[in-house]
Parts: C-alpha cells; sequence; structure tokens
C-alpha cells in the first residue's frame, strides 16, 4: 500500500496538480492531508476540488478553521488575516460547509499511523525542534506520525537517548527515501504542496509505502508566476505574492 502524502496545500492549485502528476508517476493507492487546504492562494474553490477528487482522507489546518468561520484569526499576522477574509468571501456556501466538518485531528489511519495538522499537543502548535518533537513522541505509541503547518519537510525519529533530527537534504532531482525502523517512532512532515518554507519554491510532498516501510519525499516545480499572476488579480497581499519565489 502506497498513500500520498499532502499538507499546507494553501488554495496553489498550479502547485498541486503539479504534486498530484508527479505522484502518479510515483504510483499511489490511497491519498491522506494533514490540512490547510486553503488560505493564503488564490484557488480556494480548485484547491478543495482536487482535494476531494483525489478521495484524501483530510484533517482540518487552522487555515481551514478560520475560513470556516469556525474561529477568528486572532492570532494570524495581517497578511494571513487579509487572506483568511479573501478566502471566506470567496467560497460559496457548499465549500464552507465542506471545511466546516473536516475532522479534527489526531486522526487514526491506520495501527500504525495518524495525522495531525501542527502536533499532537493542539493542532496550532509547531514541531521545530527536537524539544517539541520529544514532547510529542510522549503522546503516543504509534510508530508514524504525520503533520504539517511548519511548511518544513522533515523527519524526526525517536532515539533511545533523547531524539535525533533528521533533517531532510533538499539537494536532490527525484526523491530521498527514509526507512521506517521497528521499535522506532516517526514524525514525518511531507513539506508544504502550496508554499514551502525552507527556502526551496519546488512544491513538496511525500509517499508513504507500508510494504517496504519507508517515507519517500519528492519536489516538483510548478507554475509559480501563474500562481502569483492570479494573486495579484485578487489583490492579496504583496508578501505572500513574494515569498512563494523564495521558499520562505
Ligand atoms: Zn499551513
Amino acid at each position: 500500500m502506497r498513500y500520498f502524502i499532502l499538507s499546507d496545500i494553501h488554495s496553489n492549485i498550479e502547485a498541486l496538480e503539479a504534486c498530484v502528476q508527479r505522484a502518479k508517476q510515483a504510483g499511489y493507492d490511497s491519498v491522506l492531508c494533514c490540512g490547510d487546504i486553503v488560505g493564503y492562494g488564490p484557488n480556494p474553490v480548485e484547491a478543495i476540488d482536487g482535494i476531494r477528487q483525489l478521495n484524501a482522507v483530510t484533517i482540518r489546518g487552522n487555515h481551514d478553521r478560520v475560513a470556516a468561520g469556525l474561529d477568528e484569526p486572532t492570532q494570524f499576522n495581517p497578511h494571513a488575516r487579509r487572506a483568511v477574509y479573501w478566502t471566506r468571501a470567496a467560497l460559496p456556501e457548499p465549500y464552507l460547509d465542506y471545511l466546516t466538518k473536516l475532522p479534527l485531528g489526531p486522526l487514526d489511519i491506520t495501527a500504525e499511523a495518524q495525522l495531525v495538522h501542527g502536533a499532537l499537543t493542539h493542532e496550532d502548535d509547531y514541531i521545530f525542534t527536537e524539544a517539541d518533537a520529544d514532547e510529542n513522541f510522549q503522546l503516543t505509541d504509534k510508530p508514524l506520525t504525520f503533520f504539517g503547518h511548519s511548511h518544513f519537510p522533515v523527519v524526526f525519529c525517536s532515539e533511545e537517548k533523547g531524539n535525533s533530527l533528521q533533517p531532510i537534504s533538499y539537494e536532490f532531482d527525484e526523491f530521498i527515501a527514509v526507512k521506517c525502523e521497528s521499535g522506532k517512532k516517526l514524525l514525518i512532515n511531507p513539506g508544504s504542496v502550496g508554499q514551502p518554507r525552507d527556502g526551496d519554491p519546488r512544491a513538496s510532498f511525500a509517499i508513504w509505502d507500508a510494504d517496504r516501510a519507508r517515507i519517500e519525499f519528492y519536489r516538483v516545480e510548478y507554475d509559480l508566476t501563474l500562481t502569483q499572476e492570479k494573486m495579484r488579480a485578487a489583490n492579496l497581499p504583496g508578501y505572500l505574492i513574494d515569498r512563494l519565489a523564495h521558499g520562505r
């Protein structure tokens, strides 16, 4: 069984389509999404349609929650807040309803794996450091936890002595694979489809090959100038438009 793992699409349909195309070449059986389908980008309707067409098992992200109106973006910076209000206005009622009904993580996928948006501690928490990872390892017996929110592709592996951080190298064209070892727990971020922040502007995703017990990380180029043009036309904040080109 091969699971195509997506996170943080952020209304970027060009990036989503590029990832789907690459994942089809690589082969997959089912799709999992760690949330933040919308927010920031210019195509929230198309992003939701895309995720639904994939039959993705998906949880909600913080942007999905506030775009749905379940919460107000009081913790958001002014750019993100403006994008939230733009997204709300752009989404027809059935789409807002879809976001409202997305389950809150953690969500069990198999006996081995679960999905969360930010962290097991809270959907809005970030896992950036080994200390963050350690706190989350204490909260689960699952070997695999897929998370998003930070927009950094990364794997944290539980070790007997503390936790070793295994940052994923970005110097690859095809993929890098990380082995799942029995007795160890992994926290895995597939990276962001629609707004990478690790300095590489290419869209990011992962495939979990359950039979081979490994996680494959992929990066794909997409037409980000088209996404930027649409954002300009929608009068979305310049800061959000510029950052796509820098992957920051
Ligand atoms: Zn996000």
